[in-house]
């Protein structure tokens, strides 16, 4: 089992706040932190890829404004958050940078691996980050993140991100070492589940109880990242952060619950668009489109009838027969309005009507996932 660690091409590490900052005093915990840099050093001189995400924002800036125990309003939050982001990022920086590893800080928010423009943006800057060797440390933006659009906990974030970049393991450290049948505080007969190769209602079921006083993530959003990790075709592993140090002892078969990847990549990648994005628009096709589209072939502009909504090149969309059945969502290849322009016409045509040589599909095969009926 502990293979899937060491045969993984890019590993997304999340960190939580209770691994990272000392419960009892709320300050760093530095001497697990060195332990851990070592490990990641380790495993980038493998050859393997290294990302980050790192809780501790939130609890080191508490410390430092002094503000009290228990539940913090929403802004108060964030306020906290912007102030011990800095000694965040910092102890990041300098834990690697003894190693010789470049740190990279990237503050995200959720709606920046939705929305199309930006998720390519967010990808594209953590691809070429990596390219160059780096490590980039990620947390929530949490300043500009209010509630509606805020992911609250890096467990999910975490996930998202494995499937932005196409990392095929994600590693979250906690202060469980993994899922278990009922909380096993309360409950003594509980059960210790080491694989899920599938995630049931049973499964669901069992994430009832949170486990931690600081970071945000139970184990229900731990479940709810494996459900984005593994349709993203990762394999997730939750495994106690307390661990010395934790990759290493998770390689050597140290207790943890390893959740198994669901699908391709490829298949993953139509998941994510048929789930994950909201889409701002629809179009619809005539009768021969839809019979083209259920043999796996692109949508052309020819098979266009309508357009509605407001969107941009990139954006999902959703697809309708003319009886008005969702048929397919896909990322169209024009804004709404180049789409309004060209809906009807030959693909030849197109430049000659927008002025400019686009795609040929209005939706490419790979950008679309059908609805299965
Ligand atoms: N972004 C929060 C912080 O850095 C952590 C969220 C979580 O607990 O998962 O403090």
């Amino acid at each position: 089992m502990s293979g899937k660690l060491t045969s993984a091409r890019t590993i997304v590490v999340k960190i939580g706040s209770s691994t990272l900052v000392d419960a009892a005093t709320g300050a760093l915990a530095r001497e697990w932190l060195s332990a851990f840099a070592a490990d990641v050093a380790r495993v980038k001189a493998r050859g393997q890829d290294v990302v980050l995400v790192s809780s501790g924002a939130i609890a080191l800036g508490r410390r430092t404004m002094k503000l009290s125990a228990g539940a913090l309003k929403l802004e108060e939050a964030q306020a906290a958050a912007a102030v011990g982001q800095i000694a965040l990022a910092r102890a990041w920086s300098e834990a690697l940078a003894a190693h010789g590893l470049t740190v990279a800080q990237v503050l995200l928010t959720l709606g920046d691996t939705e929305a199309r423009r930006r998720y390519l943006n967010a990808r594209s800057t953590l691809k070429t980050l990596l390219a160059l060797g780096a490590v980039p440390v990620i947390n929530e933006n949490d300043t500009v993140a209010t509630a509606e659009i805020r992911f609250g906990d890096n467990d999910r974030l975490a996930a998202r991100v494995t499937g932005m970049i196409e990392a095929d393991c994600l590693v979250l450290l906690s202060d469980i070492d993994g899922l278990y049948s009922a909380n096993p505080r309360h409950d003594p007969s509980a059960r210790f589940i080491p694989e899920v190769a599938a995630i049931s209602p049973e499964i669901d079921a069992m994430a009832g109880a949170a486990g931690s006083d600081m970071g945000s993530g139970g184990m229900a959003t731990k479940i709810m990242a494996a459900r984005i990790a593994t349709e993203a075709g990762a394999n997730m592993v939750i495994a106690n952060g307390a661990l010395r140090p934790p990759l290493q002892a998770i390689e050597g078969g140290a207790k943890c619950t390893w959740f198994l990847a669901a699908a391709t990549p490829a298949a993953a990648r139509k998941r994510w668009i048929s789930g994950a994005l909201k889409p701002s628009g629809q179009i619809t096709i005539d009768a021969g489109a839809a019979a083209a589209l259920a043999q796996g072939k692109s949508l052309l502009p020819a098979g266009v009838v309508s357009v509605e909504g407001l969107f941009e090149r990139g954006d999902c969309v959703v697809v309708k027969d003319s009886t008005g059945r969702e048929v397919a969502r896909g990322l169209i290849a024009y804004s709404a309005e180049d789409a309004r322009r060209i809906a009807r016409v030959k693909s030849g045509e197109i430049e000659a009507i927008l002025g400019y040589r686009g795609r040929t599909e209005m939706i490419h095969r790979d950008d679309m996932a059908l609805v299965r009926t």
